[in-house]
C-alpha cells in the first residue's frame, strides 16, 4: 500500500488528533508526552471449560491517566478487541471525562470474543472469571477503577461483574460502586442504558440553540424536519435515533446495518426497524424501504446530519471526499480517521466530535457512582418536600383568584407537570442535560475565540488538554 495514504492506527489517529491541539497550546516541556502517552495495559490471558474443553480468553484494560481516580472506561466484547483500539479508546476516556467534568481519570477494557457465540450461562462463566482477574489487580475497584459497558456489553455483564466483586470483597461496603452500567434493580441508575443516545440528542439540541454555528454547517432553523443518516442501531445509535425522530421531528432517512442499509426518504420508523432487526438479525428484507447491499456506501447518501454509532474507522480517506452530509456527529468512539477528519473540514463539513458527543454515557455513570457511594436515590430526601412547596403555590394562586374574583384556572395540565417533585429519572435527565449544554458551550468558546482553532474537536481537545494539565500542575509532577 502506498504509504504516503496509508491510515493511522486508531490510537495514532487519536493522538494526531491530540497533537494538533497541543501544537496551538502552550504547555509546559514534557507535559505533552506525559499526557498523551497511555501509562499502562494490561493483558490476561484466561482459560474457561466449557462444552467439555478449556477455552483461552485474551482480554486487555488499559489505564490511559490516573490523573484523577477512579480511572472509567467501558469493557468492550468484540472478536476484534486489540491493545491499539483499547489504548485509543483509554485515552479518549481521559479526554472525554475531562470535557464534560466529571472527576475520572480514562481507561477502558475489551475481550477478543464474538458474544453471539455463547449462551448466556457461558458469557456468565467467561464474565466473571475476566472480572476476577481484573478485580485481583485492583483494575476493578470503587475507589481506582470502575468500568462499565460498551460495545457488546450491558447491565447482564456489569451485573455480573459487580457480584463477583462482591464475592471477592464481602465487607466492601462501597463495593456496588465497583462498576456502572448495572440494571437498576441492582444498583444501577435510571437512565444510563439510554443515556448516550439521549446525550447524542441533547448535543444536538445545544448545537441548534447556536444560530452562526448551524450556520457554519451550512444548515439553517431547528432539529425539525433535518434528514438524518445513522450508522449502527444498536444501544446508542437506536436510542439517539428513537428521540431525535420521536421528540425533534427529526427524519431517519437510512439506517446503516451490518447486513446493509435501508432508505426511506420520507423517514423511517425507528421503533420499527428495531423490532425488525432483533427478529430477523439484520434490516434486510425490511418492507416499505429500499436496501442497499453495500451498507457503507450509503454513509455518502445525501443528508443535513450524519450519526456514526457503530465501529471507529468507518469514515476513511477513501470515503471521506464522497460524504454528502454538512453536519456529523461522532455518536461512536473514533468512527472518522485523522485523515478523513481533515478532508472533511477542508470540505466545510462541521463535526460534533466523540468526545464530547458521546459522553452522555460516562456521565451518568458518574451519577451511578455517586449515587452508589452515598447509598441514596437521588431525589429520595427532597422529592415530596418540593411537592409540597408547589402544593402551597398552586393552593395560594387559586386562593388568589377565588378570593379577587379574577377567575383563573390553572390548567390540569400545568398543575400535574408543576406538582411533580423530581424523581431519579428526571433528576438524570436534568443533570445530563447540564453537562452536554455546559461542556458545547466550553468547546464553542474555544472554537469562536481564536484564530488558530478551526473546529469543534480541537476545540474539545484544548479544554480537555489544559484541565488535565491543571490536575498535574497541581499534583506537582
Ligand atoms: N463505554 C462508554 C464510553 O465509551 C461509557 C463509559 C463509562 O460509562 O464509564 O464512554
Amino acid at each position: 500500500m502506498n504509504q504516503a495514504l496509508r491510515e493511522p492506527s486508531f490510537r495514532e489517529s487519536v493522538d494526531l488528533m491530540f497533537n494538533r491541539a497541543v501544537a496551538v497550546m502552550d504547555l509546559p516541556p514534557g507535559l505533552e508526552e506525559k499526557i498523551r502517552v497511555c501509562n499502562a495495559t494490561y493483558t490476561v490471558r484466561f482459560g474457561v471449560r466449557l462444552r467439555g474443553r478449556i477455552h483461552t480468553f485474551t482480554g486487555y484494560r488499559s489505564v490511559h491517566s490516573e490523573h484523577m481516580e477512579p480511572v472509567k472506561g467501558g469493557i468492550r466484547y468484540a472478536p476484534v478487541v486489540n491493545q491499539d483500539e483499547v489504548e485509543a479508546l483509554a485515552a479518549l476516556m481521559t479526554y472525554k471525562c475531562a470535557l464534560v467534568e466529571t472527576p475520572f481519570g480514562g481507561s477502558k477494557g475489551g475481550l477478543c470474543i464474538d458474544p453471539r457465540e455463547y449462551e448466556p450461562d457461558e458469557l456468565e462463566l467467561i464474565t466473571r472469571r475476566f472480572a476476577y482477574e481484573l478485580a485481583k489487580r485492583d483494575l476493578i475497584h470503587p475507589a481506582q477503577n470502575v468500568p462499565a459497558p460498551d460495545m457488546g456489553t450491558g447491565e447482564r455483564e456489569m451485573a455480573w461483574i459487580a457480584d463477583q466483586y462482591h464475592r471477592m470483597n464481602t465487607t466492601d461496603i462501597n463495593a456496588n460502586a465497583c462498576v456502572t452500567g448495572k440494571p437498576p434493580h441492582a444498583g444501577g441508575i435510571q437512565g444510563r442504558v439510554e443515556a448516550t443516545g439521549r446525550g447524542v440528542q441533547y448535543a444536538l439540541r445545544e448545537f441548534f440553540r447556536h444560530p452562526e454555528d448551524v450556520a457554519s454547517a451550512g444548515l439553517a432553523g431547528t432539529l425539525e424536519g433535518k434528514r438524518v443518516i445513522v450508522q449502527g442501531l444498536g444501544n446508542v445509535g437506536y436510542h439517539a435515533a428513537g428521540f431525535l425522530s420521536q421528540e425533534d421531528g427529526c427524519r431517519i432517512t437510512a439506517v446503516v446495518e451490518r447486513d446493509g442499509a435501508i432508505i426511506d426518504d420520507a423517514g423511517l420508523d425507528v421503533e420499527r426497524v428495531r423490532h425488525w432487526i432483533a427478529q430477523h438479525g439484520g434490516v434486510k428484507g425490511y418492507p416499505d424501504a429500499q436496501f442497499v447491499f453495500e451498507g457503507i456506501s450509503v454513509l455518502e447518501k445525501e443528508c443535513d446530519i450524519l450519526i456514526p454509532a457503530a465501529l471507529e474507522g468507518v469514515i476513511t480517506r477513501d470515503n471521506a471526499p464522497r460524504i454528502e452530509a454538512r453536519l456529523i456527529i461522532e455518536a461512536a468512539n473514533g468512527p472518522i480517521t485523522a485523515g478523513a477528519d481533515e478532508i472533511l473540514r477542508n470540505k466545510g463539513v462541521v463535526i460534533i466530535p466523540d468526545l464530547y458527543a458521546n459522553a452522555g454515557g460516562v456521565t451518568v455513570s458518574y451519577f451511578e457512582w455517586v449515587k452508589n457511594l452515598s447509598h441514596i436515590r437521588f431525589g429520595r430526601m427532597q422529592r415530596r418536600q418540593e411537592e409540597s412547596r408547589h402544593q402551597l403555590i398552586v393552593d395560594e394562586l387559586e386562593r388568589l383568584s377565588a378570593d379577587t374574583g379574577i377567575g383563573w384556572t390553572l390548567s390540569p395540565d400545568f398543575k400535574e407537570k408543576y406538582l411533580r417533585g423530581a424523581g431519579e429519572l428526571e433528576l438524570v435527565r436534568s443533570g445530563l442535560d447540564d453537562t452536554m449544554r455546559g461542556a458545547y458551550q466550553a468547546m464553542r468558546a474555544v472554537w469562536h475565540a481564536r484564530d488558530d482553532v478551526q473546529d469543534l474537536r480541537t476545540a474539545g481537545y484544548i479544554v480537555a488538554i489544559e484541565r488535565v494539565a491543571k490536575s498535574y500542575r497541581e499534583k506537582g509532577i
